[in-house]
């Protein structure tokens, strides 16, 4: 073969292999979501790559051509977009601008980044336009729902209660007051099983609004729970206070609330109001009184304020008989513990259990969680239920685990109040130690609430019991919202999806994009996602759908007696 030939064949194999390339590249960019443009500064050229064409309706060739898309987003965003692509004019390398388009509903991102050459002078750049419309909805949502109740617009609970510590803390270091007031509808009931939920929630919507009217500077209020809002003023020169508030609610309710039927509603309220720092040192505390002055005013008849002082709360302690019982029953191991098994989406093998109480009254009736842990948290009998639910339950874990030889984890739901106490983290790991249960497998359970009041003081007990090896999961991870900023710092393994998500999730369609968010957001920080009250299938296949890791529930199993749980770990996995 002539030397000619050799290079002639060099040439064709050479130009093969810049075919395949550009084939190559061609589908990898046209497979990537997005849009992108190669600009050479020396050719003056621009090249279109990607999915130009969903895109935009036009083609840009040549340098001067950019300038076209300053024509495709809103106003407001043309400067900042031409900044971004015309980077080169500053020296920079990368810069992002994320704008609204022209039809002000999507939103595109334009990501830039400039070559240089070994003298300086800008070589080349790219550019990639990506679709953000979804990813931006979801967020403005969430971020909403941080801080907002959706119905009302009010403040969310959780996060008035954020609001409400720091008007507490403020007023504490100068020596001010903060007072309180809980508003609550009379005969709410009525008119929502009278007239229907619809005309309830848009009941409650409007008087949110009016409620929302009334603050200003020194006064935040939320919609705390079904037709009950909450207001507090921080005043320290005393223009706005409890009374005035009250005329002007009183004032309101003269005139009717017209919905949108055409109903004419005349409504009355009953108000509780309690002051910091006579009521309570805390902001959950300090609405707990609001709470117990607003009950006492109602015994006495409906349309009335009440004040809450320390005669009003012997007397509410007094008559409430539950609590006496709850005493009564902690002397006589009244309490039993039941398990409800966790599967994992993919596999439905058990990952775990959550150890939950129940109350076994003289009758033999069982008396379910959230009637008397409520009533146990406000006065104080909880530590000591609490104490023997985290032995019970690493006892009980320790005896399955030798009796069935293999590991799963034991979930426990622990209170506010036992994080507040000093020994709880020693109580726990003593607990471990005694009957020589891994800290691995056992899971503390916590809620929003536990974080709101005091992040910086449970975070580092958080912290020791991670150092120590036990697993932390958020409970009812959606209720309130607030703990979503907290989240990235929050040392937890597991994130717990609340019910109410799972039961609207496949007729709503904000619910959905929300958990969605949830889902994505949490393997994003590598946390494991549990979904809790799964009751059918058509949850569960969607569940398994969107990624959520864990799956607990009546659809596979309501929570045990101990007999039942065995007969479940002796099938094995
Ligand atoms: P939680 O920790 O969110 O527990 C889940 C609750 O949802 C349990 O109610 C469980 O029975 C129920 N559940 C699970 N799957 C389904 C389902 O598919 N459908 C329906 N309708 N419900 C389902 P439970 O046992 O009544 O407990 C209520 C709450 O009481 C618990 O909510 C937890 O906050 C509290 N609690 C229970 N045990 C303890 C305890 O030992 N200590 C403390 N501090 N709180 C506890
Ligand atoms: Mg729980
Ligand atoms: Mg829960």
């Amino acid at each position: 073969m002539s030397e000619l030939d050799g290079q002639v064949e060099q040439l064709v194999e050479k130009n093969q292999e810049l075919a395949d390339r550009e084939r190559m590249y061609q589908k990898v960019f046209k497979s990537a979501v997005g849009a992108f443009l190669y600009c050479s500064f020396e050719k003056r050229t621009i090249f279109i790559l990607g999915q130009w064409t969903e895109y935009f309706d036009f083609d840009i060739r040549e340098m001067q051509g950019l300038s076209k898309l300053l024509d495709t987003v809103d106003e407001s965003y043309a400067m900042r977009l031409r900044e971004v692509l015309f980077l080169e004019t500053t020296g920079e390398e990368t810069a992002t601008a994320e704008c609204l388009m022209k039809d002000k509903r999507s939103w595109m991102q334009f990501c830039v980044k400039v070559y240089y050459d070994g003298a300086g002078q800008p070589a080349d750049k790219v550019i990639y336009i990506n679709n953000i419309t979804r990813l931006r909805s979801q967020n403005e949502e969430l971020t909403y729902m941080a801080y907002y109740d959706s119905l009302t617009g009010l403040y969310n609970r959780n996060y008035y209660v954020r609001l409400l510590s720091e008007y507490i803390r403020n007023a504490s270091e100068y020596g001010h007051a903060v007072s309180i007031m809980i508003i609550d509808i009379d005969d709410f009931k009525n008119i929502n099983d009278g007239q229907g939920i619809v005309i309830g929630d848009e009941l409650v919507q409007q008087f949110g609004c009016f409620i929302k009217e009334l603050c200003e500077e020194n006064i935040i209020a939320c919609h705390l729970h079904s037709d009950v809002y909450c207001m507090a003023i921080y005043d320290p020169n005393g223009k706005v206070c409890i009374d005035s508030l009250h005329k002007a609610i009183d004032k309101r309710l003269k005139e009717p609330f017209k919905l949108s039927g055409g109903q004419e509603i005349m409504i009355t309220v009953s108000i509780g109001a309690a002051e910091y720092p006579d009521a309570a040192m805390s902001a959950l505390e300090l609405i707990n009184c609001a709470e117990i002055a607003v009950f006492k005013g109602k015994s006495m008849g409906k349309d009335t304020i009440h004040y809450f002082d320390t005669s009003v709360k012997e007397d509410f302690l007094g008559t409430i008989e539950l609590e006496d019982k709850l005493k009564k029953a902690i002397a006589n191991s009244n309490f039993i513990l039941y398990y409800q098994p966790q599967y994992y989406t993919g596999s439905r093998q058990l990952r775990g259990v959550e150890a939950l109480i129940r109350w076994q009254d003289e009758d033999s009736h069982f008396i379910q969680p959230s009637v008397f842990i409520p009533a146990a948290e406000r006065n104080g009998t909880i530590i000591p239920i609490g104490k023997w639910v985290v032995e019970q339950s690493v006892k009980q874990y320790a005896i399955w685990r030798q009796q069935f030889g293999f590991p799963f984890i034991m979930s426990i739901n622990i209170s506010a109040l036992q994080y507040k106490k000093d020994d709880f983290v020693d109580s726990v790991v003593n607990t471990l130690n005694k009957y020589g249960v891994s800290p691995s497998e056992i899971e503390l359970e916590i809620t929003e609430s536990v974080l709101i009041e005091d992040f910086d003081a449970v975070y580092e007990k958080i912290k020791l019991l991670k150092e120590y090896g036990i697993r932390i999961s958020l409970d009812d991870f959606g209720t309130g919202f607030s703990s979503l900023a907290y989240l990235t710092r929050l040392p937890i393994d597991t994130l717990k999806v609340d019910k109410t998500f799972i039961d609207t999730v496949l007729t709503d369609s904000t619910t959905r994009v929300i958990t969605e968010s949830i889902i994505h957001m949490v393997k994003a920080l590598k946390f494991e996602s549990i979904a809790e009250g799964v009751e059918d299938e058509e949850q569960y296949g969607y569940l398994k759908i969107i990624g959520c890791d864990v799956i607990q529930g009546y659809l596979f199993s309501k929570p045990l007696s101990p007999v039942e749980m065995e007969h479940v770990l002796r099938k094995g996995k």
